[in-house]
């Protein structure tokens, strides 16, 4: 998946241009509206491709005095992260100082830079942006953020740097990724499983390390767990610590079949926990979520897990198919519980349920309660079948595929996932006309 960068001084529409290109999640997590910065990355299609894009103006401070910082920052994020990068300037103003120091920095990056002249909003100020190859960064793109204008043209020559996914080959070995945000405890995890602390070989300042793969066995069964933690400790700005680590908790959750996502009991589900969980969602990924330092919850009622389950099933909603397991690694509770449930899950997404046996059950569930009828039109489903896929797809066949309601699909959901055992698999339901 290619990653593309956009960076720029402060003030130039990096946010909007942002908020533009990413894929809206409302139904998956509640925004918190009004800061638009509460996101740093995020999906984004076009044409077909799909790429994550990165806001690199979230993660710098903003400040004066630390804008030589912020710019080397950016410029760092994008060297080592991204495939591509936007780098943006303000076509209202012009050239100013900083937008100079930015692409002197630039220009040290070996990778495609597209040069975007935003606040394009008019044929005026269209007129203008020329003046910004002087930046000696080839032509500008002349876009409006605000309102979507020129986007489109600039989006094309983006997803020429974004080869499309080739399906990765089926992996005999089960990868499970341990994920989350800093100090939730993927370390501690990995090391009460694995059996001896790891060494953790600090990189210097500014360079990122691969996640690491270590196999693991389990009852006779094997996998591969994949981590991202270790490096924070040479970090000191927290936004820095931050972004590095849910990049590489993203490029862990892409290699893997199954995501183990860590929370913090006392801290309850946050904003990037739940960006982490909806991609898992948004890519497919087996979804197993671990309420750890479980210990410290210290109002040991015998309901409160299920209380906090259910708040946390609130939040999460609709993805309530996910397993959630409260676990402490520090005494060694329910670790191996939740590792089994994860090759669990894994096995579940990778079952082929025969047609016969689906619809025995999925006929009978729509007989139950038929599609409505939409302008006058009957809606009658065929047959249902499990398409040869690498995730569960279930394809329904019927007369009218365009007229079943989104009501109507969760519906069909629902009844799949009480008949079959898909927790923690996201599946995905399409209609095919008959
Ligand atoms: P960032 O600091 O680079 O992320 O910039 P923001 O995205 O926060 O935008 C800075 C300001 O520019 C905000 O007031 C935006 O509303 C405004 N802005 C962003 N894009 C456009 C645009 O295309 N046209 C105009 N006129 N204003 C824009
Ligand atoms: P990582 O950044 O996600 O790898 O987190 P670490 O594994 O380094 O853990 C961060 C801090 O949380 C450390 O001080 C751990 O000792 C502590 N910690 C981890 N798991 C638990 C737990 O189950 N209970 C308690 N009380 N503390 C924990």
């Amino acid at each position: 998946m290619a990653v593309v960068a956009i960076v720029g001084r402060p003030n130039v529409g990096k946010s909007t241009l942002f908020n533009r290109l990413v894929e809206q999640r409302k139904a998956i997590t509640h925004d918190e509206s009004g800061t638009t910065r509460d996101r740093h990355y995020g999906h984004a299609t076009w044409n077909g491709k799909h790429f994550i894009v990165v806001d690199t103006g979230g993660y710098v401070p903003n400040g004066r005095h630390v804008f030589e910082q912020a710019i080397r920052q950016q410029a760092a994020i994008s060297m080592q992260e991204a495939q591509v990068i936007l780098f943006i300037v303000d076509a209202q103003v012009g050239i100013t100082s900083l937008d100079q120091d930015m692409a002197n920095v630039l220009r040290m990056v070996r990778k495609p830079i597209l040069l975007v002249a935003n606040k394009a909003d008019n044929a005026t100020i269209d007129l203008m942006v020329h003046e910004f190859y002087k930046l000696g960064m080839g032509n500008p793109y002349a876009i409006s953020s605000a309102s979507g204008m020129g986007t489109g043209d600039l989006l094309d020559k983006v997803v020429e740097y974004c080869a499309t996914d080739a399906p990765a080959a089926p992996m005999s070995v089960p990868k499970i990724a341990i994920i989350g945000r800093p100090n939730v405890g993927k370390s501690s995890l990995l090391n009460v499983l694995v059996g001896q602390p790891r060494s953790i070989v600090a990189p210097t300042a500014g360079t990122t390390r691969d996640t690491i793969d270590t196999p693991y066995t389990l009852y006779n069964k094997h996998c591969i767990l994949t981590d991202t933690a270790g490096l924070r400790k040479k970090h000191s700005i927290r936004e820095h610590i931050e972004f590095y680590s849910v990049m590489r908790s993203l490029r862990a959750l892409q290699a893997a079949d199954v995501c183990l996502v860590i929370i913090d009991a006392e801290k309850g589900l946050e904003r990037q926990d739940m960006n982490l969980i909806a991609l898992a969602h948004r890519y497919k990924k087996g979804i197993v979520i671990l309420v750890n330092k479980w210990d410290l919850i210290t109002k040991h009622t015998p309901n409160e897990a299920d209380r906090y389950r259910k708040e946390m099933y609130k939040k999460l909603a609709p993805l309530d198919y996910i397993p959630i397991l409260f676990v402490s690694t520090v005494k060694k509770q329910r670790i191996y519980q939740a590792m089994e449930k994860a090759l669990e899950v894994y096995a579940h997404r990778n079952q082929r349920v025969t047609t016969a046996q689906l619809n025995k059950v999925m006929l009978q569930a729509i007989e139950r309660y038929a599609p409505p009828a939409v302008r006058g039109k009957y809606i009658k489903i065929k047959y249902v079948t499990q398409l040869p896929m690498r995730t569960p797809v279930f394809a329904f066949f019927c007369n009218h595929p365009q007229y079943i309601r989104p009501a109507y699909k969760g519906y069909l959901e629902k009844q799949l996932r009480t008949h079959f055992d898909l927790h923690g698999v996201p599946i995905q339901l399409v209609f095919r006309q008959k």
